[in-house]
């Protein structure tokens, strides 16, 4: 008996409908849940989203808001070992890279508790000190914020059912936006699960938090002007999306977070033997494996100075060869499966194009499966080593979402910045070296192409926080290919859920204006 993931829209479970998608174990193939197709009521639910959940969200404060949060964190604590064998059977994941999503949703919503809580009472925010703007300095123009006045849709990746939900819901909700969230299909099933405990448990207005499951259709029509859009997944969905009259036409404010070649670039004063170099090693095979490589922030590039390109691939390739992948219910999977057989199909696709252009140093599809067989979705990782890193191609622009990476040899700092631009904008580059000013001095050249530049000495080797990981209080987003979003970044991400307004008036009225809220600063 599977589940039927039911839509939740004006306030109501709807009931269980024909079953159109089934979503399935990737690592034995039983069927898990289902989803129907097309929703029913979207302009009535978006319009009760709109109405009741946005006038209940914003007659509270931040601070009240922020309670909500964290007493939906609380909730969901409790139930962690729920979503964790929702996560081991829908996503195929071992327990550590489930905790990056479930555990790394509840630390992001629990984040966003602190920072609304020190907002307080406020229920809208100044956006710096007003302007003088006549003689006699009693006209001025002050800068204020309020929440948007339409409801917040997110369309995710399946990825991060859990995290990918809350990093989004948290800044929305504390902001007072409604939330509409439609989770990937193949992976809906934790987003519903931790949807339905929040709202069963009463801790939001009706109206505040709905799901939609199974199909896209309709969503985009149903938006309205002062809605807004964050949209995290492929370039080609990205495309289709920002083509949608509600964007071309109406303005809907998006946010689109897309595909990304990322980079993980070795100083070159990181010879063989050095912390910097071994600390490059040890990230870079961690940050292929975690989530079977299911991370849109994972190095798909690895930039080495040319002279160490061999050391490099040699000692990679030994971390990942001590890697078991199979069943993430063994105890010895260090490696569980990619999502389903579909992505299992477009990884040996993307990887059939970089053999191209590219030789194998390890290919780790030669290793026995721990607890499964062919007809699983689990991949080995592979690296490979880019031959001609000026005439390649594919490896700057094709995407393989699963454990792959490719070494790139570069001459020097000025080649290896100009080596990961041809990624044309990607989420993160990270630079691994004992001399800050070789790391300060790629931070520059980087900047401006990467959302994120992660700089690592082997003094922070042991506290920082991971080449892959998104922090709440940095930005996550990058320019171009990434698709030009940003989210996150502590207060920074409310940004996206208000609405500025430039409010001209006497000082005294500015003044007035004042009371009840509170200054945007981060
Ligand atoms: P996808 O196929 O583009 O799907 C993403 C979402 O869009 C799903 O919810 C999907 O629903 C929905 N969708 C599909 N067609 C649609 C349409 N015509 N209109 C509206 N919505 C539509 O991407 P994916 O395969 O789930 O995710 C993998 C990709 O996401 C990778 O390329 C990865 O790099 C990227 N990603 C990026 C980030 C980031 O932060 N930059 C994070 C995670 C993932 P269905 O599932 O029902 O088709």
């Amino acid at each position: 008996m599977t589940t039927f993931l039911n839509n939740y829209l004006n306030g109501q479970w709807q009931p269980a409908g024909r079953a159109v998608h089934t979503l399935s174990d990737p690592v034995t193939g039983d069927a898990l849940a289902t989803t129907g197709g097309a929703a029913d009521g979207l302009a009535e639910g978006f319009a009760f989203a709109r109405t009741a959940g946005a006038q209940a969200l914003q007659a509270l404060s931040y601070g009240q808001r922020a309670a909500m949060l964290t007493d939906a964190m609380k909730l969901m604590q409790s139930k962690r070992d729920d979503y964790y064998a929702i996560s081991l059977a829908n996503s195929g994941t071992t327990k550590a890279d489930s905790g990056i999503d479930v555990d790394g949703g509840l630390f992001t919503l629990g984040y966003y508790a602190k920072l609304g809580a020190a907002l307080g009472d406020a229920k809208s925010l100044t956006d710096g000190a007003a302007a003088i703007m006549s003689k006699d300095q009693l006209f001025q123009s002050q800068h204020l914020m309020v929440p948007a006045k339409g409801l917040a849709l997110f369309i995710n990746a399946f990825n991060f059912p859990s995290w990918g939900l809350w990093e989004k819901a948290a800044p929305a909700l504390l902001s007072g936006v409604p939330v509409v969230v439609k989770p990937a299909t193949v992976t809906a099933w934790l987003t519903h699960q931790m949807v339905k405990d929040v709202i069963d448990a009463g801790i939001l207005p009706p109206g505040a938090l709905s799901i939609v499951c199974g199909s896209s259709a309709g969503l985009l029509d149903a938006l309205t002007p002062f809605d807004v859009l964050s949209f995290t997944g492929s370039a080609d969905t990205a495309a289709t999306i920002r083509s949608h009259r509600a964007v071309a036409r109406d303005s809907v404010r998006v946010n689109i977070e897309a595909d990304s070649l990322n980079v993980s670039i070795l100083g070159d004063d990181a010879a063989p033997g050095t912390p910097a170099f071994d600390l490059f090693v040890e990230n870079l095979a961690r940050d292929i494996t975690i989530k079977s490589g299911q991370r849109c922030t994972a190095p798909r590039r690895a930039l080495v100075p040319r002279v160490y390109l061999h050391a490099v691939g040699e000692a990679v390739a030994g971390k990942l060869a001590a890697i078991r992948v199979g069943n993430p219910r063994h105890p010895d999977t260090g490696m569980g499966s990619l999502v389903s057989r579909a992505q299992y199909d477009s990884v040996q696709e993307g990887l059939a194009l970089l053999k191209g252009e590219a030789s194998v140093l390890f290919d780790g599809s030669a290793q026995p499966l721990l607890d499964a067989d062919g007809r699983s979705a689990c991949v080995g990782p592979t690296l490979l080593a880019v031959r001609d890193a000026d005439a390649a191609t594919r490896v700057h622009s094709h995407e393989v979402f699963g454990p792959v990476s490719s070494l790139i040899g570069y001459r020097d700092a000025a080649h290896a910045a100009d080596i990961a631009d041809r990624g044309l904008g990607s989420l993160v580059a990270s630079v691994y070296s004992a001399d800050n000013s070789l790391l300060a001095n790629f931070a520059h050249a980087l900047a401006g192409s990467h959302g994120r530049v992660h700089l690592v000495s082997p003094e922070v080797g042991k506290t920082q926080t991971g080449h892959g990981n998104v922090m709440p209080a940095s930005i996550h987003g990058g320019p171009g290919r990434a698709g030009g979003g940003e989210e996150l970044g502590g207060l920074r991400a409310l940004a996206f859920y208000h609405r500025k307004s430039a409010v001209q008036g006497p000082a005294a009225a500015l003044d007035a204006l004042k009371q009840g809220t509170t200054a945007y600063s981060y």
